[in-house]
């Protein structure tokens, strides 16, 4: 199969669900492709496949939904796992970034000694929409210590050109919406 078959294929099995969990949102609900197990397998492959030649030591998942992709991708890859968490979630000390929302701000926290030079790191989350998110986990990782060679998504909503957030840093994503 080639990559655009499994692209189209994904994409087909992510879901939509107007106005959750707000109204005007378009939610991409990616439970329909998780529960194939088919499916869910030749997504880790195609996710993982472009960074094999990376020397990736550790992949980052962002809490919740990139913990489900980001820790088989590190299995594939034959990498680290190193979780990304949400403002008081982790256990041991932490370094944090905070970021804008559309209202508001949160944070991120990841472990201080989760990834010590010359750790090269790739960042894996389900969806990049503004990619704030994806920017403060990037320069969290980099504040304690990796490098971060690139950043892997499922799915990119393009109408809101969050790789611009990501510049300098490396994009793929399975699927472009
Ligand atoms: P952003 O910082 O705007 O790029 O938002 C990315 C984060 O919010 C990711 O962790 C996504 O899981 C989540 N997210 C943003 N928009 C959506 C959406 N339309 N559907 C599902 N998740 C989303």
């Amino acid at each position: 199969m080639t990559a655009a078959d499994l692209s189209a294929r994904a994409a087909a099995s992510v879901r939509d669900v107007p106005d959750f969990p707000r109204p005007g949102i378009v939610f991409k609900d990616i439970t329909p492709l998780l529960q194939d197990a088919a499916l869910f397998r030749e997504c880790i492959e195609g996710m993982a496949a472009p960074w094999r030649s990376e020397r990736v030591t550790h992949v980052a998942g962002i809490e919740s939904r990139g913990f489900i992709l980001s820790a088989p991708i590190a299995i594939t890859l034959g990498a680290g796992f190193i979780p990304i968490r949400k403002a008081g979630k982790l256990p041991y000390a932490t370094q944090g970034r905070d970021y804008a929302l559309e209202y508001g701000t949160d944070r991120l926290e990841m472990h201080v000694d989760a990834c010590p030079p010359p750790a090269r790191v790739l960042l894996v989350d389900d969806v990049l929409a503004t990619g704030g998110t994806a920017a403060a986990a990037c320069a969290l990782i980099e504040q304690v210590g990796g490098r971060t060679v690139g950043c892997a998504f499922l799915l990119r909503l393009g109408f809101l050109h969050g790789d611009q957030r990501l510049a300098g840093y490396p994009i793929q994503s399975l699927i472009e919406a």
